[in-house]
């Protein structure tokens, strides 16, 4: 048989399948079967992609494989795989690349994850026997024969009870009394689950009906639109019931697992061992046994983030995508697909129901896929008043009057109260106050950032001067400036606020109570879920931070919630900002007033006749998107076209440029001149690259996807990107 066969290989110059002649000895061997081969002078991994009989190579000029690494990437993955590397213009290594078993190398020689395997002992008729005769036998022996009067038992355990080493062991099995067997232990990150305990809930007659509609058992596309607080989590654990009643399995999609511990839980909780979790936070062992588990039909849910859409979950019957709208769901290295879209796919391939849940869907979604509603909080609370607070005129500091005056009743009743500023350091700039002096970072075209030390430490004398400047796309740290370096002045200005200078206005404002920070300065290393629990166990607090503070969490307890700069991501210059801006604030809304008291929600910002703001001060996401819907309609944006982008970087300017030019004509030689291709245009510098970027706006998906493939495959082929590194994005978020 020849088997056909992908390298995974990084590079885009080079791309198969290429064939392998296999001996006798891996009949094993099929698709999805991830092989160590004979490439050039090297030795390189690649999955079999097809089978043949025959190839068309002459036969002296066939290698064999060196050897079989692991049987199984499921067939069905590995096409997906190979959609992925090109609808997403990357290479169907790097696609095939999502699919893998976690933990496989890509070089032949790379440190493999392997099955944890050990020693399993079990007694044989003759050793039971053995036992109640007294026949002659050691006193090691006999405690080891008696320890397995119950049943079978790792050696390890025999060794930890019985004090039996491994001698012991042999001689028993040479006398026929005991037969050992290798078994594959799995390695868990997180604890068993509690038993399968359902939650008690009884599901409202709105859940129900959504549960009904759901469970149809066919290829459908659906959007649960549920407000915030609606118990869209239960229908998700419903439909995961029904799919696993009819002998299928489900993937659930969340979005960053440290944020949504809640979930997680959920899931655990209701189905313990049939749930498998996949995330990268995950030690390698865990993972790849988690993968196994799902592989061998043991856990029938997989959980997980963005990569769980390639977990091999046998014969999903449903596919749920919790907070549809997260931007989470795109992956912003190549390759830089849509976990959306992939699972759309999948669930057609698979016949599989798609549910996609959120209070703030996306227009695309809006547009796309049939509708159900969850139109009320499931306790009848009513969702939170919003109040929007103007803040043009002019205000001292980040917040407004009102606002103080609305966490100081939080405060003095003892509640809890959450605010979201989407920039974390101290203040957004540094300027000179004499002559006008900007810090920028030395390798980007941005400004640099002042980052305080920690809070708790400044009311030390001195500390309170300490800080750095920092650098949000490369890292760039300097210390914090004495003096100007244009004009020596020492009057320097900061300008803006972000979460740092904000915890310590509210620290000053609302001692003693405590306040939580929570971005990724705070949480560095994951540390999320551990603040996030804090606050939880805390009677009263408030959490500041960055969007994460906005993501899904059920706190009942919380009455207050604030945003600040809410039109901040409506000065940028990006189609997708109104639709950003209004799921911010109704996500932010939604964690207020989740339990016994009423909830209140304020919105500082200078647009406050924005549609976004408008549309989400009232809770109105139909009027808001049918708003949407007809501006993108009228400029030809997603859902009514498809956009895809082509970004080069160089250090060396010219190159860039002339590197831009060069892909947008290749581009056009293949659409013709009336397509929609933007720019070349300039993009701030990161890291000592120059950036530029095409925009290509087509109807026409299929066309405009294989142009720039091909665009990109001659340039790469040709001398035309020395030094130039070009990276696509399909639907760019
Ligand atoms: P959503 O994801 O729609 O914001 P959740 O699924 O987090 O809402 O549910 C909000 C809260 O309501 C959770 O604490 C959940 O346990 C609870 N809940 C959900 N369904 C019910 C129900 N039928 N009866 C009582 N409580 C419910
Ligand atoms: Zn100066
Ligand atoms: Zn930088």
């Amino acid at each position: 048989m020849i088997a056909q066969v992908e390298p995974l290989l990084t590079t885009r110059n080079v791309s198969g399948p290429f064939d392998y002649r296999l001996p006798e000895s891996m009949n094993g061997v099929g698709v999805g079967s991830v092989l160590v081969v004979p490439f050039g002078r090297r030795r390189i991994v690649g999955v079999v992609v097809g089978m043949a009989e025959q190839s068309e190579l002459p036969e002296g000029r066939l290698a064999e494989p060196v050897e079989a690494l692991e049987a199984g990437v499921p067939p069905e993955l590995v096409e997906l795989g190979r959609w992925v590397g090109e609808e997403y213009c990357s290479t169907p290594a790097r696609g095939l690349g999502l699919v893998l078993p976690p933990g496989i190398g890509t070089g032949a020689d790379a440190r493999r994850m392997r099955p944890l395997v050990e020693l399993e002992v079990e007694a044989t008729e003759e050793g039971l026997a053995a036992t109640a005769g007294g026949g002659r036998l050691g006193l090691r022996q006999r405690a080891v024969l008696r320890a397995l009067a119950a049943g079978p038992k790792l050696a390890r355990q025999l060794a930890a009870t019985a004090g039996s080493g491994r001698a012991t062991l042999r001689r028993l099995e040479a006398r026929g009394l005991i037969r050992s067997r290798e078994v594959e232990r799995r390695r868990r990150h997180n604890s068993p689950a509690v038993g399968a305990v359902r939650d008690g809930i009884e599901l409202t007659g709105d859940q129900r009906r959504a549960v009904k509609a759901i469970a149809s058992g066919g290829h459908r596309e659906l959007l649960l639109h549920g407000v915030t607080g609606s118990g869209k989590t239960e229908i998700y654990l419903e439909a995961a019931r029904e799919a696993l009643d009819r002998g299928r399995g489900a993937i659930v999609l969340v979005p960053e697992i440290a944020l949504t511990p809640q979930t997680m839980d959920r899931f655990r909780r209701r189905f313990g061992e049939s749930v498998a979790l996949l995330h990268s936070r995950m030690p390698a062992g865990a993972r790849y046994d988690e993968w196994r588990r799902l592989r061998a039909g043991e856990a029938r849910i997989c959980v997980g983030p963005r990569s769980a859409v390639f977990a091999p979950v046998r014969d999903p019957g449903l596919i749920v995508i919790d907070e549809e709208h997260d931007s989470s769901y795109k992956q912003e290295s190549d390759p830089r697909y849509d976990a959306r879209e992939v699972a759309r796919r999948r669930a057609a391939e698979a016949g599989a129901e798609l549910l996609c849940g959120t209070a703030t869907p996306r227009p695309e979604s809006w547009h796309e896929l049939q509708r159900l509603e969850l139109p009320s909080r499931v306790d009848g609370r009513r969702l939170p008043p919003v109040e929007i607070v103007d803040m043009r005129g002019g205000v001292p500091g980040p917040l407004h009057e009102r606002t103080r005056e609305a966490f100081a009743e939080v405060s003095a009743a003892g509640g809890k109260a959450i605010l979201l500023i989407n920039r974390r350091g101290w203040s957004t700039h540094l300027t000179c106050r004499s002559c006008g002096h900007a810090w920028e970072c030395p390798e980007c075209d941005v400004s640099l950032i002042l980052h305080r030390p920690a809070a708790r430490r400044r009311s030390g004398a001195g500390a309170d001067d300490a800080g750095h400047l920092r650098c949000h796309h490369c890292g760039f740290a300097e210390p914090k400036p004495e003096s100007c370096p244009e004009c020596s002045s020492v009057t320097i200005a900061r300008i803006g606020a972000g979460t740092q200078r904000v915890e310590a206005e509210l620290s000053e404002l609302l001692a003693p109570l405590e306040i939580f920070r929570l971005d990724s300065d705070s949480a560095a290393g994951g540390r999320h879920a551990d603040v996030l629990s804090r606050f939880e166990r805390a009677s009263t607090g408030v959490l500041v931070g960055t969007q994460m503070v906005a993501k899904g969490h059920d706190f009942p307890d919380v009455t207050l919630s604030v945003i600040l700069d809410a039109d901040g991501a409506l000065r940028l210059p990006d189609f997708r900002s109104e639709e950003r801006t209004f799921a911010l604030i109704t996500q932010l809304a939604g964690r207020s007033g989740r339990g016994e008291a009423a909830g209140r929600v304020l919105v500082q910002a200078l647009a406050a006749g924005a549609p976004s703001i408008r549309h989400a001060a009232r809770h109105d996401a139909a009027g808001f998107l049918a708003e949407e819907l007809e501006r993108r309609r009228a400029l030809r944006y997603p859902p009514f076209s498809h956009l895809i982008e082509v970004a080069l970087s160089s250090e060396d300017e010219e190159r860039a440029d002339s590197a831009a030019e060069r892909m947008g004509e290749l581009i056009v030689q293949r659409l013709g001149a009336d397509q929609d291709l933007l720019g070349p245009a300039p993009l701030f510098r990161v890291r000592g690259r120059h950036r530029r970027r095409l925009l290509l706006k087509s109807e026409h998906r299929r066309e405009a996807v294989e142009a720039v493939r091909e665009s990109v495959a001659e340039a790469v082929g040709g001398r035309l990107l020395r030094d130039v590194a070009i990276s696509v994005d399909v639907d760019p978020q």
